[in-house]
């Protein structure tokens, strides 16, 4: 059995900043984004359940999810979105559960990292301890805006969907401040990789 903590946070919060930082402790990262990004790459494992649900219109001409054919059938039908999940999560699923089994040794705990992790009862039950990266919404907006070049409404819009600040703190075993420098996340995340080897110890 692996120690898992989940690593979350809202959009432009510093989740990848944080997570790169504990992967350069030597902690196994399992990112589900990047696994959704994967499988739905050309040749990705979702996208023949994606073409034969949605249509050959949902690949674009690499074989790759066609992201702007899907926003658009998704904004036209608003239930596609649950079927879209249902192929993809279940996939998500089972490529994050292998990839933490093969956790090297010498990462004796693995990080989790999930967006949405708050806002999901499944992802909640199958981590062992949630971090949560924090900062004002402010800050969140002034870094996708920057990152990303979205329009202030559209990372308005991105927020309001997702769980606000004060859910994801009262859910959080631990909270990683990324609203000041940089430099200010190392030695916080030095501090929470030293307790994670520590619980990891105690853990199975
Ligand atoms: P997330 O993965 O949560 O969406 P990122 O780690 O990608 O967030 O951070 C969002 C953007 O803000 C990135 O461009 C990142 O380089 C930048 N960033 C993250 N933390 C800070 C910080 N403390 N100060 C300045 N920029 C930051």
């Amino acid at each position: 059995m692996t120690y898992v903590v989940g690593l979350t946070g809202g959009i432009g919060s510093g989740k990848s900043a944080v997570a790169d930082l504990f992967a350069a402790r030597g902690a196994l990262v399992v990112d589900t984004d990047a696994i959704a990004h994967g499988l739905t790459a050309p040749g990705g494992a979702a996208m023949p359940a994606i073409c034969a649900e949605f249509g050959a219109a949902a690949a674009g001409a690499d074989g790759a999810l066609d992201r702007a054919a899907m926003r658009a059938m998704v904004f036209a039908d608003p239930p596609a979105r649950k079927r879209l999940e249902a192929i993809l999560h279940p996939l998500i699923r089972s490529e994050s559960e292998r990839r933490l089994a093969e956790r090297p040794a010498a990462s004796p705990y693995a990080i989790l990292m999930v967006p949405l992790l708050i806002e999901s009862g499944d992802y909640r039950k199958r981590v062992d301890r949630i971090a949560v990266v924090d900062c004002a919404e402010a800050t969140q907006i002034a870094r996708v805006m920057r990152r990303n070049g979205l329009a202030r409404e559209e990372i308005e819009r991105i927020l309001a969907a997702q769980a606000s600040r004060a859910e994801r703190l009262a859910a959080a075993d631990d909270v990683i401040d990324n609203d000041g420098e940089l430099a200010a996340l190392p030695p916080q995340v030095e501090r929470l990789h030293v307790n994670y080897l520590a619980l990891a110890r105690g853990f199975g």
